[in-house]
């Protein structure tokens, strides 16, 4: 089944639908966003909507958090490498949240 874009959500993540019914929320990319940023945001995206990784990844069932995709550590989508990433890059645009345009280049 081919996942389907539901909706933005405030904080820019998107909420994708699988063909089972079962909704995801995979991480948003902004145009302001490096080139390493988007490339590992996107390898996340890919692997969240089709539950496994290029890494070699899988879904698993937890107890704390349910179905989670755990990635290998040198995964670029893993969360020791793409949250501090995030964390670094988007930090000090907190507070122009709201005001992305739609990058055309
Ligand atoms: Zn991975």
């Amino acid at each position: 089944m081919r996942p389907k874009f539901v909706t933005h959500l405030p904080n820019n993540d998107e909420l994708w639908e699988t063909g089972n019914g079962i909704a995801h929320v995979i991480p948003g990319i902004l145009p302001t966003d490096s080139p390493a940023l988007k490339y590992a945001l996107t390898v996340r995206r890919t692997a969240d909507l089709l539950g496994r990784c290029e890494c070699g990844g899988e879904i698993a069932a937890t107890m704390r958090h349910g179905l989670v995709l755990k990635h290998e550590d040198d995964c670029p989508a893993c969360d020791g490498n793409i949250l501090p990433m995030a964390k670094r890059e988007r930090h000090t645009r907190q507070a122009n949240r709201g005001e992305q345009h739609a990058d055309t280049h």
